[in-house]
C-alpha cells in the first residue's frame, strides 16, 4: 500500500469511471441481496438485516410477509408472535419494536403505504439514511447510494475520499459518477466487498480492480493464495476475470456464503 498516492480531481474521477466499468463487467450479477416485492418487504427486511446477514434475512421473510402484508399488520401484530418468527435475525426484541413502530407510523401518517421521499423516509422508526437509500433506490428507482461497512471499506482502499461520515462519504463519491448509476454502482461496490476485498484478507492477486486500486498489496497478491479468498456461487468466474486460473478456486470458496 503506498502512502504517497497523489491525483488531480480529473484523474481522480476518470479513476472512478474505470472502477466503475469494471465492477459492472465483474459483478453483472449485482442486486439488492434482500428479497422483497415491494417497498414495505424491503423496509422489513432492511430493518431486519442490521447485524444479520442477507442470507439469514432471506430465510426469515417468506414467512413474515405472508403473515404480515400489510403496515397495518406490523402495527397490530402479536408482540410475541413477531419475535419468534425474527428470532433468527438477532437483536429480535429491538427489531420487533422498530416494525411495529415502524407499521404503526405508516398507518397514522401515510395511509398504511412507504413514502417515496427521503426526508420522509427518515422519519421513520428504525429507517436511517441508509436504509432510506436503499429503499429509493430498489423500491422507487430513485438513484441511492448506499453507505455501508463494505461501501465505505473499498471507497478509501480506492483513495476515492478522505471523508469519513457517511453523508459526505455518498456526496464525495456520489459526484465522481452520474447520478443514474448510484443505485447500480452501490451494488457492485458492496458485492465486490463481500466477494473479494474483505475488511481482513482482500484477495488483491485475483482482484480485477489490481491495476486500478492504490491499496493493491494489502492482501495477498500471489494468485494462489489470493484465489482462495474470492467467496460466493461466481468465485470461479471472479477468478477468471482477474486473470487467475479457475481452478485454484477451492470448492468451500464457491459455496460459501458471502458476507
Ligand atoms: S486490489 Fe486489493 S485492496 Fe484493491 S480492490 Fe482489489 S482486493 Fe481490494
Amino acid at each position: 500500500m503506498t502512502t504517497s498516492f497523489t491525483e488531480t480531481d480529473l484523474g481522480r474521477t476518470r479513476r472512478a469511471r474505470r472502477i466503475g466499468r469494471v465492477l459492472t463487467e465483474t459483478h453483472p450479477d449485482a442486486h439488492c441481496e434482500l428479497n422483497h416485492s415491494n417497498a414495505l418487504e424491503l423496509s422489513v427486511a432492511t430493518i431486519l438485516s442490521a447485524q444479520c446477514t442477507d442470507k439469514k434475512v432471506n430465510e426469515v421473510t417468506p414467512k413474515l410477509f405472508a403473515r404480515y402484508p400489510r403496515a397495518a399488520d406490523y402495527a397490530g401484530a402479536d408482540r410475541a408472535e413477531l419475535e419468534e418468527l425474527i428470532r433468527p435475525t438477532g437483536f429480535y426484541r429491538n427489531k420487533t419494536d422498530s416494525l411495529i413502530k415502524l407499521g404503526q407510523a405508516l398507518v397514522e401518517r401515510y395511509d398504511g403505504r412507504v413514502p417515496g421521499k427521503l426526508a420522509d423516509l427518515v422519519t421513520l422508526p428504525g429507517i436511517g439514511r441508509k436504509t432510506a437509500n436503499v429503499i429509493l433506490g430498489n423500491a422507487f428507482g430513485v438513484p441511492g447510494i448506499t453507505v455501508d461497512t463494505h461501501f465505505q471499506r473499498l471507497v478509501h482502499r480506492w483513495r476515492l475520499t478522505t471523508e469519513t461520515d457517511p453523508v459526505k462519504i455518498e456526496h464525495a463519491v456520489g459526484a465522481l459518477f452520474p447520478k443514474r448509476d448510484w443505485t447500480m454502482l452501490s451494488h457492485r461496490v458492496i458485492f465486490h466487498g463481500r466477494r473479494v476485498c474483505h475488511a481482513r484478507k482482500p484477495a488483491c492477486g485475483a482482484c480485477t480492480l489490481a491495476k486500478l486500486c492504490p491499496s493493491y498489496g494489502t492482501g495477498p497478491t500471489e494468485p494462489a493464495a489470493a484465489a482462495k479468498l474470492l467467496k460466493g456461487p461466481r468465485a470461479r468466474d471472479l477468478a477468471a476475470a482477474a486473470g487467475v486460473d479457475p481452478e485454484l478456486v477451492p470448492v468451500q470458496a464457491v459455496v460459501a456464503e458471502a458476507p
